[in-house]
């Protein structure tokens, strides 16, 4: 039932073809008799549900594909799907109970940026998909390292809904900026919509089925996830996350 990894696994998918669509090159690594073609190189913000699936689909077009969290827990994810792990290093616990990143601290960040400097300014692709639920999302491309890309260099944003994880992104736009190509995308699922209804419907009818008996909704007020899904109840804003908005 959970609909926010069903429609990022799609997203990570997507957003490698509309990254490599925009880049003059190929991704694998060729060796012909008119020369050798060197592979493409593709970072990745973010391991979550998204980004784990951008970097097995960049892989499988043949790209070396860097990926930088977090949360250190996800080294061997990236390591086993063929990733290289930009690992910044750190003594802060950057995950909640439920697997999520917490929000890094300003210290964090800063020697997240000097680290992955290096590693963005040498990629023809870059994609970000790091978010903290609950806040806008970190910056984490900065003008600085988008002037320091090769010209025809591809950045796509996915995090640009929530604040964008690059810092010259444009909502709903595929700029170039500085000479690279900035694609901010906010709605990705929707471009593969067959599988992302499929999906999404699926998610529906088991939440549906967890919460009726017998064709009848019966809502279990102490099981968690009616109390994180449940907004209002009996004329009462009962969800926590938004009653703090209010
Ligand atoms: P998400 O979309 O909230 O975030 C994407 C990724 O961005 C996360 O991996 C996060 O660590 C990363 N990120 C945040 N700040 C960053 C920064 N400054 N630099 C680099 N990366 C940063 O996450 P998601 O894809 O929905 O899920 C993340 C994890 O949550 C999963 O891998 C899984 O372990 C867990 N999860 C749990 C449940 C559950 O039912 N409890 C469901 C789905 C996922």
């Amino acid at each position: 039932m959970d609909a926010l990894s069903s429609q990022a696994n799609l997203a990570g998918y997507k957003s490698v073809l509309m990254a490599a669509n925009e880049l003059g090159k190929i991704f694998p690594l060729m060796m012909t008799a008119a020369g050798t073609i060197q592979p493409a190189r593709v970072v990745i913000m973010g391991a979550g549900v998204a980004g784990l699936q951008a970097l097995g689909t960049a892989k499988r077009l043949g790209a070396i594909v860097e990926v930088s969290d977090i949360r250190p827990s996800v080294k061997e994810e990236v390591q086993s799907l063929g990733g290289r792990f930009i690992e910044v290093d750190t003594d802060e616990n950057m995950q909640d109970a439920g697997g999520y990143a917490k929000e890094a601290s300003e210290e964090f960040l800063k020697k997240q940026k000097e680290l992955i400097f290096k590693h963005v300014t040498n990629a023809d692709i870059v994609i970000t998909t790091a978010l903290v639920p609950g806040r806008k999302a970190p910056v984490l491309v900065t003008e600085e390292m988008v002037k320091g890309m090769r010209p025809g260099s591809v950045v796509l944003d996915m995090a640009v809904e929530f604040g964008g994880n690059c810092e010259i992104s444009e909502k709903g736009k595929t700029v170039k900026k500085h000479g690279v190509i900035i694609i901010g995308e906010p709605n990705i699922p929707s471009l593969v919509a067959t599988n992302a209804s499929e999906v999404y419907s699926k998610n529906i009818l088991a939440l549906l089925e967890h919460i009726s008996k017998e064709g009848k909704v019966e809502l279990n007020l102490e099981d968690e996830i009616v109390k994180g899904a449940l907004i209002t109840h009996n004329k009462e804003v009962v969800q926590e996350r938004t009653k703090s908005l209010l």
